[in-house]
């Protein structure tokens, strides 16, 4: 299928679950780095430093895919068909 028609035919959820995917890679890739972009979100959102680091911890070892989703792209991942959630 082109790109083009791809496009065309996608829908937000599509584009989510493709974000999604791209989350996974750079999970399973970049652990540390993803935990730090996590940590920084958590501080901007106004925790502590020490803090923001513990819940993004607790976070990734619970289910990292999901909170990457809810608190970086800001998809709330139980919308999402169940063969989408667990990598
Ligand atoms: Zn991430």
């Amino acid at each position: 299928m082109a790109a083009g028609e791809y496009v065309s035919v996608s829908s937000q959820r599509d584009s989510e679950r493709a974000d999604l995917r791209i989350e996974a890679r750079e999970l399973a890739a970049n652990p540390d780095e993803e935990l730090h972009e996590l940590q920084d979100i958590y501080t901007q959102r106004g925790l502590e430093v020490e803090l923001a680091r513990q819940v993004a911890a607790q976070f990734q070892r619970h289910d990292a895919l999901a909170a990457h989703a809810r608190d970086e792209l800001g998809i709330d991942h139980n919308s999402l068909p169940s063969h989408c959630r667990r990598q």
